[in-house]
C-alpha cells in the first residue's frame, strides 16, 4: 500500500483504526475493513489509483456518504473505498437549458436548495435526502416520497460523467431531455452501484417548483380498506406527489414509544397524502378528494402553511431511525409491487404469517418490510422468511428493491431469483466495461 502515498491529489487514510469506519454503511451488512481509504481530488488521483488496483488485483469500492441500505459500500476482501467527498466542483444552474450540473460531492441537500433558489425543482427526495451525497443518489438512482408521481433519480439524469476502465473520464449524454441517439450509457451509469464504474458527476433536469401544497393526515378505520386507495385515487383522476403509511403494528409503536407528536396519532392504521397540483389548495380540489377519502378515514387533518405540513412529516421522516433505534438488529427491505397488487401482497404475507411490519410509500408499491426479531431469528428462519417475501414480489409482478438496491445485502437473492439471461446480460456488460472487475467487485451480479 505504500505506492497510494504516493497518488497525486489525493487524501489516503491508512490508520486501521480509522479505517473500520468504513466497514458498513446504514444497512445490517458488516464488511471487511479495507486496505486503505483514498479522497481523489482530482482524474491524477483516480487514473493513478486505477492502474495501481489493476496491477495488484483490487477492487475500487466507490462511497458516497454512506446511508446506503444494500451493503453497496461496504469492503470486500482486497478493496480500496473511493470516498468521493472530497472531489471537486461547484453546483452550476442553467435556467436555459432547466437543467443543472453537479459534482458527485455535493451533498443531495444543497443540489435542491440551489434548484429551489432559481425557482426550479429537482424531484428526487430519498428519505436521506439532507445526509447523503449527489453521486450516491445517482449510483443508487434513489427514489423517495416523491417518486409515485416524479419518479426515481434515474428519471432526472441528462448525463453522467464517469471514470471508466480505460481510466479516463467519459461524459455520456447532453443537457437535453430530448436525446435518442443509440443506447444510453448515461442511464446504465445510473443505478449500477458502482459496479461499472465510478461517477465523477452528473447533469439533472429541472421543472418549475410546484406553488401549492395540500398535506393530510389520514387516520383509517380499518387497515385493509387503506390498501384499496391508492386505486381509488387513480381512478379518480388524483395523483398524489406523495402516499405514505403506517401499518397497525408500526403505528401502535410509534404511538407507545415514539417522538410526542406520534403519540397523539388516531387510527388503526395510518396514511400521509400530499398533492402539489396547482389548484390543489382551492376548496373544490378539496371536496372532490374527500369524496375518495371520506369513507376510509376517521378523523382528516390537513396542512396548507408550511409549519404545519412540517409537524405531519416530521414523524414519517423519523420512522426509520425510530425503529433502527428500538430493534437494533431487525432487517429492513424495500420490496415493491405494482400499486394494483398491494392488497395481494398483504393476502399472501398475512396468510404465510411473515413476522414483519410494515410502512412506507403506498402510492407506488414500494413496502418497508421490517423483521424486527431478525436478530433473535435462527439464520436459516431468516432465510426462509426472506425468501418466502421475496418470492411473493415476484410472483405479484413486483420486485426485491423498490428503491435501496441490491448491492452486498440481496446478491445473492437477486442472483437466484431473477431471470438467469438478466443476470447474464448483466455480467456480459460488466465483462465488456470491466474486464479485470476493478470496480466494486462482488456486488450486484
Ligand atoms: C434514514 C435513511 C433513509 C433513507 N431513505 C431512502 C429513500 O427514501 N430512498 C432511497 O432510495 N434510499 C434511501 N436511503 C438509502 C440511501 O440514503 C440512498 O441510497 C442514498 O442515495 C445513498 O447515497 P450515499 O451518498 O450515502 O451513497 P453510499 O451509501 O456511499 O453508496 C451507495 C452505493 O452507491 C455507490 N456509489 C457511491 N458513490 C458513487 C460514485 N461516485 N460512483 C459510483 N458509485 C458510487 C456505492 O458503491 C454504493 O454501491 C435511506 C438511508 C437512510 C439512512
Amino acid at each position: 500500500m505504500n505506492a497510494l502515498t504516493r497518488l497525486p491529489d489525493a487524501t489516503v487514510i491508512l490508520d486501521p483504526e480509522a479505517l473500520e469506519a468504513y466497514r458498513r454503511d446504514e444497512s445490517h451488512v458488516v464488511g471487511c475493513a479495507p486496505l486503505a481509504v483514498v479522497k481523489p481530488q482530482g482524474p491524477a488521483a483516480l487514473r493513478e489509483l486505477l492502474r495501481l488496483a489493476k496491477g495488484e488485483g483490487l477492487t475500487l469500492v466507490p462511497r458516497g456518504a454512506g446511508t446506503g441500505k444494500a451493503g453497496g459500500c461496504t469492503p470486500t476482501p482486497g478493496s480500496i473505498v473511493v470516498d468521493f467527498s472530497h472531489w471537486p466542483g461547484e453546483i452550476e444552474l442553467s435556467r436555459a437549458d432547466l437543467c443543472l450540473r453537479a459534482p458527485a460531492s455535493a451533498m443531495l441537500r444543497d443540489v435542491k436548495a440551489r434548484a429551489l433558489e432559481a425557482g426550479l425543482f429537482y424531484a428526487p427526495d430519498p428519505n436521506s435526502w439532507d445526509q447523503c451525497s449527489f453521486g450516491g443518489s445517482l449510483a443508487t438512482s434513489a427514489g423517495g416520497v416523491s417518486a409515485c408521481k416524479y419518479g426515481m433519480t434515474r428519471h432526472w439524469v441528462l448525463s453522467v460523467e464517469a471514470l471508466m476502465e480505460d481510466g479516463e473520464i467519459h461524459r455520456f449524454g447532453i443537457p437535453t431531455v430530448k436525446n435518442n441517439s443509440g443506447p444510453n450509457m448515461a442511464q446504465l451509469l445510473t443505478g449500477s452501484e458502482g459496479i461499472f464504474g465510478m461517477i465523477t458527476g452528473a447533469t439533472v433536469k429541472l421543472i418549475p417548483t410546484p406553488q401549492q401544497h395540500l398535506t393530510l393526515l389520514l387516520p383509517v378505520k380499518d387497515w385493509h380498506e387503506l390498501l384499496d386507495l391508492p386505486t381509488a385515487l387513480t381512478d379518480a383522476g388524483f395523483l398524489p406527489n406523495a402516499f405514505e403509511f403506517w401499518d397497525p403494528a408500526v403505528l401502535e409503536d410509534l404511538r407507545r414509544h415514539g417522538p410526542e407528536t406520534a403519540r397523539r396519532m388516531p387510527g388503526e392504521a395510518l396514511a400521509l397524502l400530499e398533492f402539489d397540483d396547482p389548484h390543489c389548495m382551492e376548496e373544490a380540489f378539496l371536496e372532490r378528494l374527500l369524496e375518495v377519502l371520506g369513507p376510509v378515514a376517521t378523523d382528516i387533518q390537513t396542512a396548507t402553511d408550511e409549519r404545519q405540513r412540517e409537524a405531519l412529516w416530521s414523524v414519517r421522516r423519523t420512522t426509520s431511525s425510530h425503529l433502527k433505534e428500538r430493534f437494533p438488529k431487525k432487517v429492513s427491505e424495500d420490496v415493491v409491487v405494482p400499486r394494483s397488487r398491494i392488497r395481494d401482497f398483504f393476502r399472501v404475507t398475512e396468510a404465510l404469517k411473515l413476522p414483519m411490519v410494515t410502512y412506507g410509500h403506498l402510492g407506488d408499491g414500494n413496502l418497508h418490510a421490517n423483521l424486527l426479531a431478525a436478530g433473535e431469528t435462527a439464520p436459516e428462519e431468516l432465510e426462509a422468511q426472506l425468501t418466502s417475501l421475496f418470492r411473493t414480489c415476484l410472483d405479484l409482478g413486483g420486485g426485491l428493491s423498490g428503491e435501496h438496491g441490491i448491492g452486498l445485502a440481496k446478491r445473492q437473492a437477486f442472483i437466484t431469483m431473477s431471470d438467469p439471461y438478466l443476470i447474464q446480460s448483466l455480467r456480459g456488460i460488466k465483462q465488456a466495461l470491466d474486464p479485470q472487475g476493478v470496480f466494486n467487485r462482488g456486488k450486484v451480479i
